[in-house]
């Protein structure tokens, strides 16, 4: 039944959950975990093996919430006894592939600790190998560990996973460990001794999304998992769809509510066009391409034509398994990178040229048929079916439709603007926190923000993503959480402070109802396309600082939430906007033009001047807005520092 059909038979229907604003219920723990996704689970898991009293608070359901709920087809960068690649090396790659822009602590502490990780997830009921001998003798199998691999099949550091069973692996470890999960919880505030700016963070604020009460808490130490920020360029729920990548209920509200506590952030001003949030394009992973999931696809014209892959020097490859081998004089192969040194196998890069003079004609499609039975299955099948969301909407729903992958062949959108992957787009069709690296919380070796009592993991760290890099840190932040916790002393809540928040939170209430959330957000979206775009100059960033206050002031006002679910997303929004404005400060903070970061600046045209190879930094304390920097390889030496601090 429709909704229209619902109304006219039934009336609108009541609010299912007794309403409960204002309402309190404070939680004590030591170690308080916000967000349930991959690196939350992981924190509670690292801190509860302490000993500690745990609780981890989740938007949604956290047995399958998050951007690795679904699952995740890929775990990266992962030296272990079976391959010669080294964790420095690892960091390597993604530095020389960011021109210096990744976050090397994070990474490094993921790479030492992955491969352990990985093998503690096999212990939860994570499927981590190919124990049914599906692909026994392909090239991409070890036999000895059963374990199966990608991209590399020499040095075999990127591993092939049944990601789909990992989100409920963990939420089953956390439940046996005794974290107290409580979901449908956002938590919108910190909270700081004394309810200062800057001060030790002592707990957390939060609203029940189907009651509207309000959490109080109290903690001896705090990990934020809240992932990244999204949704400050482009937002259509009624476009995206399934279109979206990272789930849309993540926005930023741990970024903000750091932010407003005076936490420290890094590049956040790196924002880029990419069709991930354009809204036309296709699902990701479910049309014809050659790109991570579908890699090493085979990809033909509309005439049947194969499209060549080529080398790092642009050398045709002959064979299909020179798809998956570094080249001659070639150590390893990163997994996106473009950096000459680590570069792996693609297409031509001149296709589109090609296409230009007649020499491909479009559509492009993909040729599973005819390429290896072996690494056909471990495209159509394994990776396609346990990567995030595609299982059901792809796998499932085009083969119930009839589609066999031996004889029929899936239509591409390549160069016609619909591929998620390199569709071309506006450029103020911009994305930040939706794909690849990220601004987000500067830490320490123990992944402590400058805030005493706030650490951080996963994609809510600067630079951070994937979800080796979000198991790793995460089970890392647990564990240092856990000691500083134990050595802590309790803290009372600040009353003012709590006031202060309800006041915030339940303001939408009093909306006067004129326009909903959704406007608010394309309203914000049209500000930061219009002013902080492609195109930035001192004068068009100041302009956007101004119309979001102005919106934050004459228009937000106007949305009234009818119900605790419209509280939420109002709220969110509210989030996107504290967002918004932090990457305009950034922007204007860094007064260069950097290619590595997507950023131009129409006043300081030079790009990448030397002096402004560094990490600008913002953070806010008593409303005024602080910025600073670092070099960019401010946690070295790598080793020595991780040693240092690990146990
Ligand atoms: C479709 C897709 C496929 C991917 N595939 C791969 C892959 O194959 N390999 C790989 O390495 N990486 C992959 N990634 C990336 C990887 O999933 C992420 O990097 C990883 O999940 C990050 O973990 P996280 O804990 O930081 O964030 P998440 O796992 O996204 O968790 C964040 C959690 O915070 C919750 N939350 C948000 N706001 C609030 C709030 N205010 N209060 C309470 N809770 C809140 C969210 O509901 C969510 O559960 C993929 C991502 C997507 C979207």
């Amino acid at each position: 039944m429709d909704w229209e059909e619902q109304v006219r038979q039934h009336g609108i229907p009541e609010w299912p959950y007794p309403i409960r604003y204002g309402e309190e219920t404070e939680v004590a723990a030591d170690v308080l975990i916000l967000g349930g996704g991959i690196s939350g689970c992981w924190a509670a898991i690292g801190a509860a093996r302490k000993g500690v009293n745990v609780v981890m608070v989740e938007k949604g359901a956290a047995i399958r919430s998050g951007s690795g709920g679904s699952g995740c087809d890929h775990w990266i960068n992962t030296p272990h006894p079976g391959s010669p690649i080294t964790a420095e090396e690892i960091v390597d790659w993604e530095i020389k592939f960011n021109g210096g822009y990744s976050n090397g602590l994070s990474r490094y502490i993921a790479a030492r600790e992955s491969y352990e990780t990985l093998l503690d997830l096999e212990k939860m009921g994570g499927k981590i190998r190919d124990t049914e001998d599906a692909f026994r003798g392909a090239p991409f199998r070890d036999e000895k560990t059963k374990f199966l691999f990608a991209y590399d099949y020499k040095n075999r550091i990127h591993f092939r996973v049944w990601g789909s069973t990992f989100k409920k692996a963990l939420f089953k470890e956390c439940s046996r460990l005794g974290v107290r999960i409580i979901d449908r919880v956002m938590a919108t505030g910190l909270l700081t001794e004394g309810g200062a700016t800057g001060a030790r963070v002592i707990g957390a604020t939060g609203l029940h999304t189907r009651t509207g009460e309000f959490f109080i808490l109290r903690a001896r130490a705090v990990i934020d998992c809240l992932s990244r920020h999204q949704r400050n360029w482009t937002f259509t729920t009624e476009l995206r769809g399934i279109s979206n990548f990272r789930p849309t209920q993540i926005v930023g509200d741990g970024h903000a509510m750091a932010w407003r506590a005076g936490a420290e952030f890094t590049l956040m001003e790196r924002s880029r066009a990419t069709s991930f949030a354009s809204g036309d394009v296709y699902p990701t992973y479910g049309h014809g391409n050659a790109m991570n999931t579908w890699f090493p696809c085979s990809m033909v014209d509309a005439r049947g034509k194969e499209i060549p892959y080529v080398d790092r020097e642009g050398k045709v490859l002959k064979h299909f398994h020179e798809r998956n081998r570094p080249a001659p004089g070639q150590k390893f192969l990163g997994e996106r990178t473009l950096h000459y040194e680590h570069k792996r196998p693609g297409l031509i890069e001149d296709l589109e040229e090609r296409v230009k003079k007649g020499e491909f004609v479009l559509p492009f499609y993909a040729d599973l048929g005819s390429m290896p039975e072996e690494e056909r299955r471990a495209i159509w099948g394994l990776m396609v079916g346990e990567e995030g969301r595609t299982k059901i909407p792809v796998l499932r729903a085009y083969t119930d439709a009839g589609f066999d992958p031996e004889r029929d062949m899936l239509q591409s959108y390549m160069l016609l603007g619909s591929d998620p992957m390199k569709g071309s787009v506006r450029p103020q069709d911009r994305t930040g926190g939706e794909i690849g690296d990220a601004g987000g919380l500067v830490t320490d070796w123990d992944l402590k923000t400058n805030l005493d009592g706030l650490y951080a993991a996963g994609d809510a760290l600067f630079g951070g993503n994937y979800h080796y890099h979000a198991a790793a840190t995460g089970k890392y932040a647990g564990r240092k959480a856990a000691e500083y916790a134990i050595k802590a002393p309790g803290s009372a809540v600040h009353r003012t402070q709590v006031e202060e928040e309800k006041g915030r939170v339940y303001e939408p209430l009093r909306g006067s109802g004129e326009i909903e959330w959704k406007e608010l957000n394309a309203a914000q979206c049209r500000v930061m396309k219009n002013f902080c775009s492609f195109y930035k100059n001192e004068e068009l960033l100041k302009l956007g600082l101004h119309w979001l206050k102005d919106l934050r002031e004459k228009e937000a006002p106007r949305v009234r939430a009818d119900n605790p679910h419209k509280l939420m997303r109002t709220l969110e929004v509210l989030s996107v906007f504290t967002c918004s404005e932090m990457i305009i400060h950034a922007s204007l903070a860094r007064r260069a033009s950097n290619r590595y970061l997507d950023f131009f600046r129409l006043d300081y045209p030079e790009v990448d001047p030397p002096e402004w190879n560094k990490w600008i930094t913002i953070r806010q304390e008593g409303g005024a807005v602080r910025t600073g920097e670092r070099p960019l390889d401010f946690w070295a030496p790598l080793a020595e520092n991780y040693e240092k601090h690990r146990d």
